[in-house]
Formats: structure tokens, sequence, C-alpha cells
């Protein structure tokens, strides 16, 4: 059988690639965490924690709230705030940013926030097709003498065999599918479809892969019934709001929701003006209350909420207040500090006051070895690395004593050498050697503050 998935091209999704293990927040169906599951080992105050969080906003109740993950770096803080957006929903946003961020010489730090914004904030669009779905059983170019004379024939109808649960039917369609049909390289055994209006044509996959789909709840292939020769199919995409003002910002942005989609195709970059955003929230309400296409709020995970300034909360607590808003996480190793762009306020997570009194403060703890074990065990699996047990004690020894942060990026390095010694399998004296090119921040800063007593 054959497993479908698609290939995006998303830079960002880097951002997320140390978290690929981690599927869900891991909780049984009473709320309680177990010690292990879903990618996730420990923590399990905070995970449950996250799971109410999860329920508040399933009931709709955290409007004009935040979420504050406060804890020691590498304690699963971006972890946690992308398991619940995952529980949340397969297509639901994350779009995760560290405060320092948003401060850029071209944009203003409040148009950087509103964009992150506008990132974590999903749009479901349903569009109803006619289309010609089925399996193709025959592709027979008609040729005709070239009607303008001369030596070469024209190909003036294609004729396509489309089988499908209800039979075969052939089509004899119009010479611009015919370039459709080679662009897309289709071939007999190919299951396709054809929209009736426009005249697109989508491969689907093959005939034996299309007998079975792949359903991700319950975790096994079942067989669905082969597609329908004429029939309308709802087509749903799901994009950013981030999406439509990128696509957009342009003069001759479009006036409805199905030019706005096709804009996504042709990506240019202009300027996303206010009057441009505007204008894409009136389409995109409209579009709602027709019942068209429908919200999807996602999550804005904001690390060292700290570096934001007095300007940013301000601005933040007025975005929660919004009526499109996403979830918010912030997160903070942070305890008490000075806030940014005043002289001298203290505040607890250089936090004001106001902002504070509206979040749900969910504390992360230190790791213990097992678990720093178990995870650096768990991540080497995911990375298709294997490692000798003593290899493993000695990366968990980095874990428990400088960070999992560190013991983890020697995970990478480590296989490298191993693999240029010879070996298969990641040994002790791989992760020491490694130890010795790539130190961790605590020996670099002793490094550079020795030789500093020198100069001086
Ligand atoms: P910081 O805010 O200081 O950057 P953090 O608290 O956000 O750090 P993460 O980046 O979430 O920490 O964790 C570091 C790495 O360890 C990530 O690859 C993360 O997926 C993994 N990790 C952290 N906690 C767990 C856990 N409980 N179970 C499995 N993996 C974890």
């Amino acid at each position: 059988m054959v497993q479908i998935s698609e290939v995006k091209g998303n830079s960002r999704e880097n951002r997320t690639a140390a978290h690929t293990h981690i599927k869900g927040l891991g909780l049984r169906s009473d709320g309680t965490a177990e010690k292990s599951a879903a990618g996730f080992i420990g923590q399990t105050a905070a995970r449950e924690a996250c799971g109410v969080v999860v329920d508040l906003i399933r009931a709709k109740k955290m409007a004009g709230r935040a979420v504050l993950l406060a804890g020691g770096p590498g304690t699963g803080k971006t972890a946690l705030a992308l398991a619940v957006s995952q529980e949340l929903g397969t297509k639901v946003p994350f779009c995760p940013i560290v405060g320092s961020e948003i401060y850029s010489t071209e944009v203003k730090k409040t148009e950087a926030l509103m964009e992150n914004f506008r990132r974590a904030i999903g749009l479901r669009v349903r569009e109803t097709k006619e289309v010609y779905e089925g399996e193709v059983t025959e592709l027979t170019p008609e040729e005709s003498e070239n009607p303008l004379g001369g030596y070469g024939r024209t190909i003036s109808h294609l004729l396509i065999g489309l089988k499908s649960y209800r039979g075969t039917k052939k089509l004899r369609l119009d010479p611009s599918i015919y370039e459709a049909i080679q662009k897309e390289r289709v071939t007999v055994g190919d299951v396709i479809y054809i929209e009736a209006n426009t005249g697109a044509v989508k491969r689907v996959g093959r005939s034996d892969a299309y007998a079975t789909e792949f359903d991700l709840e319950a975790e096994e292939y079942v067989p669905i019934p082969k597609g329908d020769v004429h029939k309308k199919k709802e087509i749903v995409q799901d994009v950013t709001l981030h999406d439509l003002d990128v696509a957009n910002a342009r003069p001759q942005g479009g006036q409805d929701i199905m030019s706005m989609m096709g804009q996504l195709m042709k990506p240019k970059k202009t300027e996303i003006t206010d009057k441009l955003r505007q204008e894409i929230n009136k389409v995109v309400n409209r579009y709602i209350d027709q019942g068209v296409a429908e919200l999807v709020p996602g999550v804005l995970f904001i690390d060292e909420v700290h570096m934001l300034d007095i300007e940013c909360f301000t601005y933040l607590n007025r975005a929660l207040e919004s009526t499109i808003s996403p979830i918010v996480i912030l997160a903070s190793n942070r305890g008490k500090c000075t806030i940014r762009g005043t002289e001298d306020i203290v505040a607890a997570h250089g936090v004001p006051p106001d902002l504070l009194a509206r979040l749900l403060i969910i504390p992360t703890n230190a790791y213990d070895p097992e678990e720093v074990k178990m995870i650096i065990r768990l991540r080497a699996r995911t990375e298709n690395l294997s490692l000798s047990e003593a290899a493993l004690e000695k990366i968990s020894e980095h874990g428990v004593r400088i960070s999992l942060r560190y013991a983890l990026q020697l995970l990478t390095p480590a296989s490298i050498l191993s693999r240029v010694n010879g070996r298969k399998e990641i040994d002790v004296s791989d992760v020491a050697e490694c130890e010795d090119l790539f130190i961790d921040a605590r020996r670099s800063a002793n490094i550079v503050s020795h030789a500093d007593t020198f100069i001086s």
C-alpha cells in the first residue's frame, strides 16, 4: 500500500523540525498525562494544564486571555505550545516566534507582530466543483489534417476512458485538455479528475493507491470506494490570513474569495498595507457569513516574551480583545526583570501587570536524568540515528549537567563523526570528540573572559 503525503516548501517549518517527534499532549480521556505518550516524556503537570487550556479553547472560554509557560531553557515550552495546536486539529496553524524577532529596521515592531498574528489565523475555504473523476483506461488523441493546409496534423480531440465504480465512461474532450494531461504526466492506470468548468486536470494517484486511504485517526488503511465519473466534488483549501495578504499585495488584488485564493499561485512581493488587510478582512467576513469559509484560529507562540517592549504589550492587549485572535502562548525563562521600554518598572517575567492579569501561567520543570535519557533516545530514533548504550549515557550526562538543548544538538555531529570513523553506530569516543569540537555556552564564555584578562 502506498502512503501519499504532501510536500510543502516552507522555511518556517525548520523552526519546528526539532519537534517532529511531538504528536500531541499525550493525555488520557480523563485528562491525566501518560508518563510517555504522543512523543512527550514527563512534564506531566504542565501537559495536563495545557489539556485544560485546550478544553477552554474548545468551549470558547479563552477570549481575551493568553497562556504563559514559565520555566528554564529546554524544558519543553515550545513543544507544549506545538502540542496544543496539534490537539486543536490537524490543519491548525502554529506560528512560533522569538520576542527579539520583531525588531528590524525595515518593519515597525507592531506591524511585525500583526503579521505573525495573521500567520496564526487559518481560513478553511470550501468550494464545490463539478468534476469528472476516475481511473484512466484509455488516452487517445484524435488527429485531423491541419486545417490551414500544410503538412502537419493537429489534435482535434482527446478521447479519455474513465472508470469508476459506476462503470466506464468515454469522454471526448477539447484539445486544450491534452496539454493539461501531458503536463500532469497522466498515463493509463492513473486516477485523475477533470474540472468541468475550467478543464483543469489533477492527478490523484495510481489506481492501486487510490483504492485505499490513510485514516489518521484510526492509524490504519481503510478502503474507500472508487470515484464517481461525474460528480460535484468539495475542494477544501487551508490558508492563513497572512497567505492571503501576501498573495494579494498588488494593485489588482481580487474582490472575491476565489480570485483571492487564485493569487496564491503567483506569489509576488509588494507592501502589505493596513488598507489591504482591511479589504481582505471584509471579503473574508462576507464569505464566513455565507458559509463558504470558516476561521481556524491557530496558536501564536512568543518565546522570550521579556524581549517585547511596552508598546508591543499594549498592542498585544488590544489584539487579544479582537474577535479574530489566535490563541497566544507566551514563554519566559526569566524571573523578575525590567519591562523593556520603561525606565525602571520591574515586573514578573518583564510583563506589565495588566497583561499578567490576563494570563494563565503554567510552570515547566527541569527533567530528571531518566527523562533526559528517554528524550534523547526518542530524538535519536526520530532522526534515524543509532547509538551505543554508553554513548547515550554520555550524551544524557550532558543533558543533565549542561542542558537538554546542548545534548540534543550533539546528536547530529556525533553521527557524522561516527560515519567518518567507519562506524554504523555512535560510540562514546564520537561523543567525546564532539564535545571538544563544539563547546557549550558556559565553557565558551569562560574561554573568552580568560582571554580578556590576558589582554588587559
Ligand atoms: P527555550 O524556550 O529555552 O528555547 P523550550 O523550553 O522551548 O526552550 P523546547 O525547545 O521545547 O524547550 O525543548 C528542547 C528540545 O527537547 C526540543 O527538541 C523538544 O522537542 C524536546 N523536548 C523537550 N521536552 C520534551 C519532552 N517532555 N518530551 C519529549 N521531547 C521534549
